[in-house]
């Protein structure tokens, strides 16, 4: 050899590895930042824990910390590190030989499975260190010193897989301090986005804004500006949080603390609703805080975020398989060491610490709210909007769950008024059994609400899509109560006394102007103006509401009329056929079927142009 440079040829197993780096081009090039930075805070701790143990040869520990440095010009990205650092052996061992039988592992397991590799975000999310940088350079070194005083050596890699060391390197740049690591990284075209002072710092926020040793970025070829005259120039400040609040002891956090913490994690500046502060000890151990966030309608709310920590490292976001789906609709932060995360998402998916964790959450959530509503129901009911939908879906996904939190679920009535469902069926007890009547718009249904209301019967507001699925979670749960919405019954209460009779003509004339279709029938209530209601059967129109989720077209509906034989009208319209009154009656029926039909749904165009005919022209006959 020429010169005292060793020169490696990697062998047959690295040539496999490259090909399968650069498959990860489509997927989530942005994670070599992370293995990178989180190798660099690795080497940190290990040298902490090497001089605490007294096994660093009497070394003192001063400021350790990492800088990332970008280098547009030489499309360069550089990491170092005041860690351990490696002697050459260690190179040879950790980076050439371990790391890549880590990676082999990783390729066996998954050779052939390339749809997995590339779809499957979370081996993404997972990375395999070191060599992910591969994934945006074309060549890396490594300019290393160990901490036991081994000279500087250099390593420098191909994404060919051929390398060569050079050791006894002579650190001109000064990258390497009396120790430490660094990692220069010569950016590729597929990387060339990352060279961008606003990208990279965006990464390193998303990836390592917790990361436990202190992390300052620096782009290189930004001209320093010049401090004002008298001013010191500002130190320059971590990008990172080494101690983050969720390690701190829920005793020691101040609400201000959780409120700020929210609101630089999530740039969400709506206050959350409140938080749960998660501490699980062994076997489990994890941490974390969870918030409510303030939901403003049914649909923003599924917008939630709960990021996963790996030792204070990103993961990444909303991992289904780790936690409960509906848990995803808050916004909160999970720092989970002990998850094996070098799996696949279905080994994940199936495994029991997984479904420990997701059981403990479950709890914790279900006891929080438990706690809100015994100790401060007022405001538990302003709250309870909000909460609502959260509550209601996770009842639907998990019937312990339900079970958890059943007690706290809350019936809003049109009123205003709030009662827990076994409030209300007490209340229900002598006038309607079982029964809870409810509306699912206050306005258009307004005329059956008041109705109701006037005898004393409470109506409950349920107006928000899931609600029609929530229902049927409480009438699974609990045997013989239903929901029952005011347009599809009449209930016992709004009956008035008196004689019932058919009246065949009358119902003859309706089915006339309604169509064959229509169901007429007879009854007698308390309520002497309204002249007619049109009811929907309960079952029937739920189905249709279930096949409308699905974007199919549901049955036309089964109306049923229910004259009501105290109204004057209805003995009106008896008379007008009676005394031949042809027109007259056929007018006053169809204005009766079409009013009736405006409480329940809309009015097809049709319809409404012949009402607004028929009314101009009762109008024209007011004297
Ligand atoms: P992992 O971090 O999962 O062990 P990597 O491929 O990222 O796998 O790294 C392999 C090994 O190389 C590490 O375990 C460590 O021993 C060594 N190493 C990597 N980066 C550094 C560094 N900045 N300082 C010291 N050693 C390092």
């Amino acid at each position: 050899m020429e010169d005292n440079k060793i020169h490696g040829g990697i062998s047959i197993e690295l040539e496999h590895i490259f090909p399968i780096i650069k498959k990860w081009l489509y997927s989530e090039k942005e994670i070599f930042l992370r293995e990178i930075v989180s190798n660099a805070c690795d080497a940190i701790t290990k040298l902490r824990r090497l001089v605490s143990l007294g096994q660093a040869g009497g070394i003192e520990l001063g400021e350790q910390k990492i800088k990332v440095l970008l280098d547009e010009k030489a499309s360069t990205i550089t990491v170092t590190d005041t860690g351990i650092g490696m002697t050459e052996e260690e190179l040879q061992k950790y980076i050439c030989q371990i790391a890549l039988s880590g990676a082999l592992d990783f390729i066996q397991k998954y050779e052939g499975t390339e749809a997995d590799v590339q779809q499957n975000g979370i081996i993404g999310h997972f990375g395999l260190g070191f060599y992910s940088s591969f994934m945006v350079s074309d060549t890396v070194d490594i300019i290393t010193k160990s901490y036991t005083g081994a000279p500087v050596i250099k390593w420098s890699c191909t994404d060919e897989g051929n390398y060569e060391i050079t050791p006894d390197y002579e650190d001109e740049e000064g990258l390497i301090g009396s120790f430490g690591t660094a990692v220069v990284m010569h950016i590729n075209e597929e990387g060339k986005e990352f060279l961008s002072s606003y990208r990279l710092r965006d990464v390193l926020d998303k990836y390592c804004a917790f990361m436990p040793e202190e992390i300052y970025f620096e782009d290189l070829n930004k001209k320093e500006e010049k401090p004002e005259k008298g001013k010191e120039p500002e130190a320059p400040k971590p990008v990172n949080d080494t101690h983050p609040l969720w390690l701190k002891n829920p005793s020691d956090c101040t609400e201000d603390e959780y409120k700020d913490f929210y609101r630089k994690v999530f740039s969400d500046w709506k206050e959350p609703l409140f938080h749960i502060h998660l501490k699980a000890d062994y076997p489990l151990n994890f941490k974390g805080i969870l918030y409510f966030p303030r939901i403003g309608s049914e649909f923003e709310s599924l917008e939630g975020q709960v990021k996963l920590y790996y030792n204070q490292v990103f993961v990444a976001d909303n991992i289904k398989e780790v936690i409960p789906e509906y848990l995803l609709m808050l916004k909160g932060v999970l720092d989970c060491p002990e998850l094996p995360l070098n799996v696949s998402r279905s080994y994940l998916q199936n495994s029991g610490y997984v479904s420990k964790i997701s059981a403990h959450i479950t709890k914790k959530v279900a006891d929080k709210l438990n706690s809100m509503f015994t100790q401060d129901r007022k405001k538990y009911e302003e709250i309870w909007r909000d909460l609502k939908t959260f509550v209601e879906y996770g009842c639907l996904r998990d019937q312990k769950f339900y079970d958890r939190v059943k007690d706290t679920v809350l019936l809003e009535q049109t009123g205003g008024e709030f009662k827990t469902v076994d409030e209300y069926l007490e209340a229900a007890k002598e006038k309607h059994e079982n029964k809870i009547y409810y509306a699912n718009d206050k306005v258009a249904q307004s005329g059956y609400i008041k109705m109701f209301n006037d005898q004393g019967i409470d109506i409950v507001l349920l107006d928000r899509i899931i609600d029609s699925q929530f229902i049927n979670v409480i009438e699974q749960n609990k045997e013989g109560v239903k929901f029952i919405r005011v347009d599809s019954e009449v209930a016992d209460d709004l009956k008035g006394d008196g004689e019932i009779k058919e009246l065949p003509k009358v119902a003859e004339l309706l089915k006339k102007v309604a169509g064959e279709k229509l169901t007429v029938k007879f009854d007698r209530f308390k309520d002497d103006t309204i002249p007619a209601i049109l009811n929907v059967s309960e079952e029937g129109r739920r189905m249709n509401d279930m096949m409308a989720m699905y974007r199919m077209d549901g049955m036309p509906l089964d109306e049923t009329l229910i004259m009501n034989l105290s109204s004057p009208l209805t003995d009106k319209l008896s008379d007008e056929i009676e005394s031949g009154n042809g027109e007259a009656a056929e007018t006053m029926a169809r204005q009766i079927y079409r009013l009736a039909a405006l409480s329940q749904r809309q009015l097809s165009s049709e319809e409404l142009v012949d009402f607004l005919k028929d009314s101009y022209r009762i109008l024209g006959m007011i004297n």
